[in-house]
């Protein structure tokens, strides 16, 4: 969730938490992949992470009490220590609101997780199954009704992940059309990093647009709204803790981490597993 137009003047802040470890996953459009000094990093069972008052004092200092917790490369429901976290940042900054970015994969497993968040989004590419594991390396879609099941009332959003795969053959709109029938009608579009550039495939497809959010068209598809996002001009700004214990308000995220050698490469620097060290790959969560 960077910025690379960022010129630092948009004024919606929020903090992100990028844990780092092994994935229940393994995306090929993975952003890890583009940020080779946080791959070899395990803080998933680390309490407390590294540098957290810094990025606690940094929420402070801008007023930011929303804290959005994801992973560079891993998934934070294997994270062990939510509770703690969720603790101290409660008492550092207030009425905070904690969101979850997540794949779903542990979901339905974890309930006691998911009910530590105010707010989430979800990841995928697809809800089909064979578009599914041939983007997302293993497995098979969050079963998305039984998870709202779980909690009616939490505020979550879909992230559509865009992909060749999806767009070309228009599977993106049975994705937004099933999620919405589950009850999830909000649903973010979103360009990944390091790939060939998609563009918005509504505007391509000849659907108007119904707004705009943060320099972003929307749309009303199939009983959703739906944001296109390009996080390359999207108008916000983060507070950026790293497992490397890097606090950063610098962007894009895969500069921010390590501002000397932060850099994206585009796929044919990598495999199709999604991950650089070999002792993340395959594994299962
Ligand atoms: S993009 Fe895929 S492999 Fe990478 S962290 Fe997310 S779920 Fe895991």
């Amino acid at each position: 969730m960077g910025c690379l137009n960022s010129e630092g003047n948009f004024e919606h802040w929020f903090g992100n938490i990028h844990l780092s470890g092994p994935c229940n996953r393994g995306c090929y459009f993975c952003i890890g992949q583009h940020m080779q000094g946080l791959d070899s990093l395990n803080n998933l069972d680390s309490w407390p992470l590294k540098n957290i008052d810094e990025f606690a004092r940094e929420c402070q200092d801008h007023k930011v009490n929303e804290i959005n917790v994801t992973g560079s490369n891993t998934d934070p429901l294997l994270y062990r220590h939510t509770e703690e976290l969720r603790g101290h940042l409660s008492a550092a900054v207030g009425e905070l609101v904690m969101g979850l970015r997540t794949n779903g994969v542990l979901i339905l497993k974890r309930p006691d997780l998911w009910s530590l968040y105010d707010k989430a989004s979800i990841s995928v590419t697809s809800l089909d199954p064979d578009i599914y594991k041939d983007t997302m390396g293993n497995g098979k879609p969050p079963d998305l009704a039984a998870i709202r099941h779980l909690d009616p009332d939490k505020p979550v959003k879909i992230n559509a992940v865009l992909c060749p795969e999806t767009v070309d053959n228009r599977d993106l709109m049975r994705t937004i059309g099933q999620a919405a029938q589950a009850g999830f009608n909000k649903v973010n579009v979103r360009e990944p990093y390091g790939q060939p550039h998609i563009g918005d495939p509504f505007a391509k497809w000849g659907i108007e647009p119904s707004g705009e959010r943060l320099g972003m068209p929307t749309y009303e598809i199939e009983g959703a709204d739906v944001t296109y996002w390009d996080v390359h001009y999207v108008e916000v700004e983060s507070i950026n803790l790293y497992a490397s214990g890097v606090v950063s308000l610098t962007y894009p995220i895969t500069a921010g981490y390590d501002p000397q050698n932060g850099e994206v490469l585009d796929q044919s620097h990598f495999n199709k597993s999604g991950r650089v060290h070999e002792q993340w790959v395959n594994i299962e969560g």
